[in-house]
């Protein structure tokens, strides 16, 4: 049963994308490289956007970062995001650059006129700020108060920030509470979507290696997902961004909130084993991240009980003796020869997804 996701927020526009307002989530990540190297940055965005990424961030902390917006804007096609912290004057020139959404919280700006300078830049050219409330960096005055990081100072603080906002009469707001601790993220989110009309962006924070963070990665924002609660996530991750937005999209698959993308079932093979099925099911794994259609294909090690236990894939194939057995729904379609099985399932897997465009 796919969860019941929460549309009832303000939805936001972000470049040509809305976030909130439905039960899409939309995924994101981060890039690596340093800002002001147009080239290594635009590269790197685009094997994001290959691999799914639908909004990306730039770190903006100076100048020269500042400056290559417009050059590394000019250059991709998913829309940007400039991360910047603390300095107007650097939001300025991002927004000018042409940056789709800014992450800056303006109660960390300063004087008055530094944050209407900037809500009225993002005003002007229509776009959206992202609050980012961090368990790691909050206020004094909310530690203060709570002796230590809690969800309650967390959503206290975001509540901070968008009252500055909405008194200037911005309400183009994305909001994010991360933590690192999985816990204190998973109540910061509940807590907050009960009283913040705004999408959430997920995530948590710091959450580790590939191997590790993914785990992590996958309880907490399982743990949130779960309850419909937000709009956008990225996963980070301390390796290539690209895994970050391939571990993403699969956590919204695992909800039914991915409505363009493959999945595969696979078994985890016993003693009946007939094929080699540990590197067909990479192969077809591969194959299907660029499939854009909800089609479920499944791989199996025998046909004993294969199709039967993958009643509900789309298409699959299951090892028998030196062939492979071709099944839809549960139901045998034909047999195919070992040595062709995968390009056999690779084609009707393409057959599928044009039957599902076509619709
Ligand atoms: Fe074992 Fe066959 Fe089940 Fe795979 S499908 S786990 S090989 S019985």
């Amino acid at each position: 049963m796919a969860v019941i996701h929460r549309k009832d927020t303000r939805p936001v526009k972000v470049g040509n994308l809305t976030i909130g307002g439905s039960d899409q989530v939309v995924v994101q990540s981060m890039t690596t490289t340093k800002t002001h190297d147009v080239e290594a940055t635009v590269a790197e965005i685009h094997r994001l956007e290959e691999a799914g990424c639908q909004v990306v961030r730039v770190a903006c902390p100076d100048e020269r970062a500042a400056n290559a917006i417009a050059d590394i804007k000019k250059q991709i096609n998913i829309p940007l995001v400039v991360d910047i912290h603390f300095d107007y004057k650097l939001a300025l020139k991002a927004i000018e650059g042409g940056a789709d959404k800014i992450r800056i919280n303006p109660g960390n700006i300063g004087r008055r006129h530094k944050v209407e300078a900037v809500v009225n830049a993002a005003k002007e050219k229509g776009i959206p700020i992202r609050i980012g409330v961090n368990a790691g960096s909050l206020e004094r005055r909310i530690l203060e108060k709570y002796g230590y990081p809690t969800a309650e100072g967390m959503v206290e603080s975001a509540l901070h920030h968008i009252q500055i906002l909405e008194e200037l009469d911005f309400h183009d707001i994305i909001v994010s509470l991360k933590a690192s601790d999985v816990s204190l993220a998973v109540e910061a989110y509940e807590k907050a979507a009960e009283v913040i009309p705004y999408p959430l962006h997920l995530g948590i924070t710091e959450a580790g290696t590939q191997f590790a963070g993914t785990v992590k990665s996958a309880a907490g924002l399982g743990a949130i997902l779960s309850k419909g609660i937000g709009s956008t996530l990225r996963v980070s991750l301390s390796t290539d961004p690209v895994e970050e937005v391939k571990v993403g999209r699969e956590m919204l698959k695992t909800f039914g909130l991915a409505s363009d993308a493959a999945t595969l079932i696979s078994c985890p093979t016993c003693g009946r084993i007939e094929i080699d099925l540990f590197s067909i099911a990479n192969e077809v794994e591969e194959y299907i991240q660029n499939i854009r259609a909800p089609i479920k294909v499944a791989v199996l090690g025998c046909a004993v009980n294969g199709p039967g236990e993958a009643r509900e894939a789309d298409i699959g194939i299951a090892g028998a003796r030196g062939e492979g057995l071709l099944f839809r729904h549960g139901k045998t379609v034909r047999k195919v020869p070992e040595e062709t099985m995968v390009e056999e399932l690779k084609k009707e897997v393409d057959k599928i997804a044009e039957e599902y465009h076509r619709q």
